[in-house]
């Protein structure tokens, strides 16, 4: 059976491109109204779609843009369930005159379809959808019951979605969860992500005075609170990276020795970070690797910091505030509002005296992690494998997907993250392509995935 449904779709692979095609004209930028119509038309296109391919299908609402929610089962009450996960939602295309080609008027240039969305996330997602589409074609029937759950907010936050698989966990209810939102780290080395980093930020005030003042009648007989915050942000790390606040890594997971070697085969090292960023050197905890830093220790960044006066020439004053924000990234098992409690005891026994320090804006969210032994997970190594033709490397991802934290608490599964797309796609860019042979080799991945399931 699996031979004859990769047979099928190898013979339609100009049929599902242009299918592709046809859905990436759909202007659907869910962040600007303008675009709500086309948000709308997209979420119809793909459940027209999903009807004609022989689901059920339906356009449902939120207090946002649609879901677009799909299923097949057979009578085999014993088949596990996969719920596949994707957004037809794309990012704003501008700036427009940057793109070589039109963003909504997708063309094939040199094995890559040019187009906003395209990897990021509709041929991701309809790779998927294809491999249902060859099954159902091909033989009839499928190896497992599916259930697609495409949202329309994810390039804005996602804000609707927590609130929309609470209110239909039982018509969500699987074995498992598919996300191919992601890259390959090269055209033949997939990756399986085994874990998100978490978020907790806040913002930070220290205030000396009622106002700015004279600093030349006021200079040596007050504090200056750009002083006191650089003081308090110094007192949080030392010299090499390490946070030092009490109890920050208290309940971060400690790396198995066989966690630590199976990172280590991810090929990407200080060199990448350098070459990536330009900093002209790797900075950070020196007792672990960039992989281990990456996902599996957690951060304490200043994302910005202002105080007194930053315009053009000078103004002699002593400012009276001074702000920064303030995100640490969570790894698993670390809990958002204890590790901001933590941070803020912290910097209030670092204030020096004179300087009053206060909070606001506080918010997280925590990080996620699937177990590699989940026979789901394994079965989406075996296809992976199989169509790349290389076992997968396992990852921590250094980012967080808020989505991927709802699905675990919320169905309580494991989660397959398998992405299909390039590293150098241009997502969220001019320009954003996706390889015609990605898309092929993820319907094959797909096709591959449910027989393995
Ligand atoms: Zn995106």
């Amino acid at each position: 059976m699996l031979n004859r449904v990769l047979d099928y779709a190898r013979a339609h692979r100009d049929e599902y491109l242009k299918d592709l095609l046809e859905y990436l004209a759909i202007p659907s930028v869910s962040a600007q109204p303008d675009h709500a119509r086309d948000v709308k038309m997209a979420a119809l296109w793909l459940s027209e779609h999903l009807r004609d391919a022989g689901l059920r299908a339906e356009v449902m609402a939120t207090a946002g843009h649609p879901v677009v929610y799909a299923e097949w089962s057979g009578h085999d009450h014993h088949r596990p369930t996969v719920l596949i996960y994707g957004h037809y939602d794309v990012q704003p295309a501008e700036p427009f005159e940057l793109w070589h080609s039109e963003p909504f008027r997708p063309v094939v240039r040199d094995g890559y379809i040019y187009a906003r969305g395209a990897d990021d996330n509709k041929g991701q997602h309809l790779a998927h959808v294809k491999a249902v589409v060859s099954y159902l074609r091909a033989e009839g029937t499928l190896p497992v019951n599916v259930k697609f759950l495409i949202e329309g907010e994810e390039e804005i936050g996602s804000p609707n979605l927590s609130a929309f698989i609470a209110a239909h966990r039982e018509l969500l209810a699987c074995d498992c969860v598919m996300i191919s939102d992601g890259a390959l780290f090269s055209p033949t080395q997939p990756v399986l992500t085994y874990g998100l980093r978490g978020l907790a930020g806040f913002e930070v005030q220290v205030h000396c005075l009622d106002r700015d003042v004279h600093s030349g009648h006021y200079g040596g007989n007050v504090q200056n609170p750009a002083f006191a915050l650089a003081q308090v942000l110094s007192s949080l790390k030392d010299a090499q990276g390490r946070v030092t606040v009490p109890g920050f890594y208290d309940d971060v997971r400690v790396l198995s020795a066989e966690e630590r070697a199976v990172l280590a085969r991810v090929p990407y090292g200080e060199a990448d970070v350098m070459r990536e960023t330009g900093a002209s050197q790797a900075f950070g905890e020196p007792e672990f690797t960039v992989n281990e830093r990456k996902g599996a220790r957690p951060t304490l960044e200043v994302n910005g910091m202002w105080s007194g006066y930053t315009g053009p020439g000078s103004k002699t004053i002593i400012p009276a505030t001074a702000h920064a924000k303030i995100t640490c990234r969570l790894v698993p098992n670390q809990d958002a509002e204890k590790v901001i409690n933590l941070v803020q005891d912290a910097m209030r026994a670092a204030a020096p005296a004179g300087a009053e320090v206060t909070f606001s804006d506080a918010r997280g969210t925590p990080a996620s992690l699937v177990s590699l032994d989940a026979p789901e997970i394994q079965a989406a190594a075996r296809a992976a494998a199989a169509t790349y033709g290389n076992p997968p490397f396992y990852e921590l991802e250094g980012g967080s997907i808020p989505v991927v934290h709802d699905f675990q608490t919320l169905l309580g599964k494991p989660i397959a993250l398998l992405g299909f797309g390039l590293p150098d796609d241009n997502i969220h860019s001019p320009n954003e392509r996706f390889a015609v042979a990605c898309y092929e080799k993820g319907i094959e991945a797909s096709i591959r995935f449910m027989a393995e399931l």
